[in-house]
């Protein structure tokens, strides 16, 4: 079966108002020949400014984290709410970042996902592995408990909007991408996950993108690979024309 291809850009924290709203304005111009969902996630400060600016064109604005309390004594946190009015419609969770700088343990993403599907925001979650866990053999293990814990819970039809995406720790930032194979391996095996947790069609219709040094050379090979639906992209997502190719893939 078909499932949408989905091409996102996490712009982490880079990029003022001003330098987010020419760079939409720019990706603007892509043709969308795949006809992709197209995900931008700016900074907090630049959510409500990129999507007004994107209000109309189906691009997706997304927030890089949100916190799982309505509201109260959270000093710096953001809720769900606070994303949702200010013009977000999906939610980045559980991004490598956030797990290793920040302490988002499955256990807190699983909160989070709860709080974010209570305001009906689209969930990616990230999962993936560290050099370390992939040269210890522990893939299988690793992704099936951050799939597990983070989703405990939770229905397909609760998670029928849910986006996966797998970025191998070593890949992000690195300049190493995994190889299509490498991908396409671990996508089957989230497939598989997903499967035995929520059943076959849930587990064919969710898609799962690739993050972890994608740019304009290596894109096409990655969304060659039959369980890869999309990507999720850092660096390149910040220079117009390199996001541009990457949603026009080959
Ligand atoms: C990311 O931030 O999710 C990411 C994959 O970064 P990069 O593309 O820069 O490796």
């Amino acid at each position: 079966m078909a499932r949408k291809p989905f091409i996102a850009g996490n712009w982490k924290m880079n990029n003022t108002i001003e330098q987010g709203l020419a760079l939409v304005n720019a990706l603007k111009t892509a043709k969308n020949k795949n006809n992709a969902d197209i995900m931008v996630a700016p900074s907090f400060t630049a959510i409500n400014a990129v999507a007004n600016a994107l209000k109309g064109t189906g691009f997706i604005v997304a927030a890089q984290d949100c916190y799982f309390e309505e509201k109260g004594a959270f000093t710096s946190q953001v809720s769900p709410e606070q994303i949702k009015e200010a013009g977000a419609t999906a939610v980045i969770l559980g991004h490598s970042e956030r797990r290793a700088l920040f302490g988002d343990t499955n256990e807190i993403l699983n909160k989070k996902i709860a709080a974010a599907l209570r305001h009906n925001l689209q969930v990616i979650y990230c999962v993936g592995e560290t050099l370390a866990e992939r040269e210890a053999n522990k893939i299988e293990q690793v992704i099936t408990s951050q799939l597990v814990e983070g989703l405990k819970g939770y229905s397909a039809e609760d998670l029928k909007t849910l986006v996966i995406a797998y970025e191998p720790v070593w890949a992000i930032g690195t300049g190493k991408t995994a190889t299509p194979e490498q991908a396409e391996e671990v996508h089957a095996l989230i497939r598989k996950v997903l499967t035995n947790m929520l059943g076959a069609d849930f587990a064919n219709n969710t898609r799962i993108l690739y993050g972890g040094s994608v740019k304009a050379e290596n894109v096409d090979f990655i969304m060659a690979k039959d369980n890869v639906d999309g990507v999720l992209v850092g660096g390149q997502a910040l220079i117009a024309e390199k996001f541009t190719r990457i949603i026009d893939y080959e």
